[in-house]
């Protein structure tokens, strides 16, 4: 199906080795920028610098999971070389060149302000999302475990988000026993919260119930975990944000407070990468059936 599509993946972790795999299996002609340090399996894949690529014959680009931060930066694992774009990267692509990535950060949105292209945010796919949900969740319940002195089996738990994550969390830490309560917004998201055998937790009742919880795990990617909030703590407790940058939670407050708060950020790519990147390369293949590569090639 991807045959001859000519795919350049720049920068990446680990879960980029599983999709560079599954595209090799279905004969793309894969470039591949920031993977210098890193010996793989394949003939016929075609390892540059940046400034080596010849960016007009790509049908597709695939950043990484990251995106590009402010700076222009590509984050890669593999490489020593820093990768870094400027804004006017585009100018060299095919108008129809399709530009992947996991998620859409304001330089990337630069970039298309600059040259309009199509664009694929790959984890606002809710497909993705549920999924890495699993890694994600399986990292936290990890953390949880050695960042704490009790069995999370019994511990008091407060989820906060009831999203793709905060629903797998919420699951997957009482489903080992501990007593999980969930904060959410949307009455329907309260209703299945009381459904599922959990305590719901609302912004207005946050407050005064923060201070009986072992592990305080935060999904929402905005500051609920403020000064206030973290006043009210235990300070025996463990605060796990997971939300992207830049994170729900106050920090140096809770450093001033004694209150150990983790921000472990891509926990998949951490704790599951094969995993992760079967997700990914499921998806981007879902994604490239969807965007039609054939018409793209043409
Ligand atoms: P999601 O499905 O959009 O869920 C976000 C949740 O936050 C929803 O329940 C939403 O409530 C709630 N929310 C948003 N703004 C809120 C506010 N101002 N007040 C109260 N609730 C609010 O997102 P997700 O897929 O679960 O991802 C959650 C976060 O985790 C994101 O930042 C994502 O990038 C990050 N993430 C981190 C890792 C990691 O390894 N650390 C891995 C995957 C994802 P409503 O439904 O009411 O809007």
């Amino acid at each position: 199906m991807l045959k001859d599509l000519k795919i350049v993946l720049i920068g990446g972790d680990a879960r980029q080795i599983e999709v560079i795999k599954t595209l090799y299996t279905l004969e793309a002609k894969l470039f591949l920028i920031g993977f210098d340090n890193i010996s793989l399996p394949f003939d016929n894949i075609t390892r540059l610098k940046l400034d080596e690529m010849d960016f007009s014959l790509a049908d597709v680009i695939l950043f990484p999971v990251p995106g590009i931060d402010i700076n222009g930066k590509i984050e890669a694992s593999y490489s020593n070389n820093e990768l870094i774009i400027s804004k006017d990267f585009l100018s060299s692509t095919k108008e129809d060149c399709l530009i992947l990535t996991g998620v859409k950060t304001p330089f990337i949105s630069e970039l298309l302000s600059v040259n309009k292209r199509k664009m694929i945010a790959l984890f606002e796919r809710d497909d993705i999302a549920i999924l890495n949900s699993i890694p994600t969740a399986e990292g936290a319940l990890m953390l949880a475990i050695q960042h704490t002195t009790r069995t999370i089996h019994g511990s008091k738990v407060l989820v906060l988000g009831f999203g793709r994550i905060g629903f797998t969390i919420a699951r997957i830490f009482s489903s080992i026993g501990a007593n999980v309560s969930v904060m959410a917004r949307k009455p329907a998201h309260l209703a299945r919260i009381i459904e599922m055998g959990y305590t719901p937790i609302t912004a207005e009742t946050l407050l005064e119930q923060v201070s009986q919880y072992d592990v305080c795990i935060n999904t929402i990617p905005s500051l609920v975990l403020n000064a206030e909030v973290i006043t009210n703590m235990n300070k025996n407790s463990l605060i796990i944000d997971l939300a992207s940058k830049p994170g729900g939670t106050d920090f140096e407050f809770a450093n001033k407070h004694h209150i150990k708060a983790l921000w472990p950020l891509g926990l998949p790519g951490k704790t599951a990468p094969q995993t992760a990147g079967e997700i990914l390369a499921h998806t981007i293949i879902e994604v490239l059936k969807d965007a039609d590569v054939y018409a793209i090639q043409k």
